[in-house]
């Protein structure tokens, strides 16, 4: 019945025949749909004889490899939960993952056995094949294992399938609670998108173990039978050269780089001809980013897209190519996701063009916040519905328009500025490389709005002029007062600009007199 249903069940369910699932692009090794479906029962296999049963906690901490797909759908499989941590994360970050997620197991590269030295989890080694002491076993051992002993469970779809941790953008991150019922429902847009008969091939460069990542790579993309190039770490002109190699046709990014790809030279040095469709999504694009990049890739449909670990994956996007040159939009929403945009002092719907909190509801909306009541009771109200938190507007036709999170918003006096807008500017001044707006506690107004600036190499650019420049072209309470020079901006692997960081560097410089 409908009630009985696991993820892996209904992406395994197509049978993409000879394809070919990932490329290793370092080796150019390959995996066929039927060997990895037959390795994701080995290793479920493989589990259930190490103990491991229905709803225990599976910690994956890995850069983006081919195994790491095998990993979460053989978790998934049988009915155990796949939670997976950023490998940059520090000792104790992931100790505090594993404990607040009750893990029991973990799996991880070599290089990264001593950042699991806090955890006391017993270890499956991914990737050599003798064991250390400190590991119990490897994965090449659990894909020996007879694929048949994989033992029969009943999962039902609303038990829970992952558990992925928010960015951490705006606070400590957040474990969200995703069912198989929400895996199956993005699953199938993306089945529905992506399998239309031709050959696609995706490049991965966005990290599996974030939202974004893992509903592409390791469940949706699987239903439809495309094939996907991994690259375990990301470095725009590898990223190119195997765009060339191996004739990539789908290349999902996030917002930095689809600025690279549009400002630098590099991409002039490959054959970049195959290229049929980058897909961008993660934080907000402005439209002279989107325009240098239409500009430089003019035969490159863009797909721009929003999406939060509690829709697992995609809330909306642009689909067509005249859609995606609807600058500054997300798209439309995607199919059964239902939204308002709701007033945040008076809970009222507003109409279109107005701005307000994007609420969500539909199949692929969370199930909650892993042990923390709180925040769920904060964040999912009875009748269903997501407060995004995210400040957003539709237009008539229906099109989402991301405006800047709430949180995120600088207070000067009475008035709202949005630091999105004022980076969206900054950036259109020939002379500046990347630009992040935070707010700066002032006695008199609040806050006021300061910029950090990368300069473009060898330009010469001042303080003053910057200043004006935003001046001449914003309402006077948007102005941004001070402005610091920086190397480069710091970024969450998932693209997100850290104001969190900017802003504890704002007040240290201004405490040394810097700023
Ligand atoms: P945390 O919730 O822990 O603070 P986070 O919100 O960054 O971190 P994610 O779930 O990775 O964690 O990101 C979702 C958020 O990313 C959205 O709520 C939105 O603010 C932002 N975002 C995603 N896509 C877009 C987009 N196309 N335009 C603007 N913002 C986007
Ligand atoms: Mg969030």
């Amino acid at each position: 019945s409908d009630e009985f249903l696991d993820a892996f069940t209904f992406i395994s369910s197509q049978p993409h025949k000879g394809n070919i699932a990932f490329i290793e692009a370092a080796t150019g090794r390959t995996l066929a749909y039927i060997d990895l479906w037959r390795s994701v029962n080995s290793v479920a296999a493989g589990l259930s004889e190490l103990g491991v049963r229905q709803g225990d906690v599976i910690l994956l901490l890995s850069p983006n490899s081919i195994q790491f797909p095998i990993i979460c759908l053989a978790v998934m499989s049988i009915g155990a939960i796949i939670t997976t941590t950023n490998p940059l994360n520090t000792p104790g970050e992931i100790h505090k993952q594993a404990a607040d997620s009750n893990a029991t197991l973990a799996f991880t590269i070599p290089a990264l056995i001593p950042k699991l030295s806090l955890t006391n989890l017993p270890i499956v080694l991914i990737g050599s094949d003798t064991e250390p002491r400190s590991c119990i076993t490897t994965l090449d051992r659990l894909m020996r294992t007879n694929p048949e002993r994989r033992p029969l469970v009943r999962i039902k779809q609303d038990d829970t399938a992952t558990l992925l941790f928010s960015s951490g953008t705006t606070g400590v991150s957040k474990g969200v609670a995703s069912s198989h019922r929400n895996v199956i429902a993005m699953v199938s847009v993306l089945q529905k998108r992506y399998s239309p008969g031709e050959r696609l091939t995706f490049l991965c460069t966005v990290p599996m173990f974030h939202i974004y990542g893992l509903c592409c790579f390791a469940t949706g993309l699987l239903a439809a039978g495309t094939t996907t190039v991994v690259i375990s770490k990301f470095e725009l002109s590898e990223m190119l050269q195997a765009v060339e190699t191996y004739r990539v046709t789908h290349l999902p990014i996030v917002p930095p780089i689809l600025v690279a790809l549009g400002g630098s030279e590099v991409s002039q040095r490959f054959n970049l001809g195959s290229l049929k469709n980058v897909v961008c999504g993660g934080a907000p694009v402005s439209r002279e980013v989107t325009e240098a990049f239409l500009r430089r890739f003019p035969g490159v449909v863009l797909t721009q897209g929003y999406g939060m670990t509690e829709t697992a994956g995609i809330g909306a996007s642009t689909e067509t190519p005249e859609e995606g040159k609807r600058y500054g939009s997300a798209g439309l929403l995607i199919p059964d996701m239902e939204a308002k945009i709701v007033d945040p002092e008076t809970g009222e719907s507003m109409p279109p063009n107005r701005r307000g909190e994007l609420w969500l509801r539909g199949p692929s909306v969370m199930k909650g916040y892993f042990s923390n009541a709180e925040a769920t009771a904060g964040t999912l109200n009875s009748e269903g519905w997501l407060r995004t938190g995210d400040l957003c507007y539709f237009d008539e036709d229906g099109f989402l328009f991301v405006v800047d999170r709430l949180k995120e918003l600088i207070k000067y006096k009475g008035y709202q500025v949005a630091p999105a807008e004022l980076e969206a500017l900054l950036l259109t001044h020939p002379n500046v490389e990347d630009a992040a707006v935070v707010p700066f506690p002032d006695k008199e107004a609040g806050q006021i709005p300061v910029a950090f600036v990368v300069k473009k190499v060898e330009s010469h650019l001042s303080n003053a002029t910057l200043l004006s420049f935003v001046a001449d072209r914003v309402a006077p309470y948007k102005k941004i007062r001070r402005v610091m020079f920086v190397r480069s901006i710091p970024k969450t692997s998932s693209g997100k600009i850290l104001r969190k960081d900017l802003i504890n560097l704002a007040i240290a410089l201004s405490s040394n007199s810097k700023l």
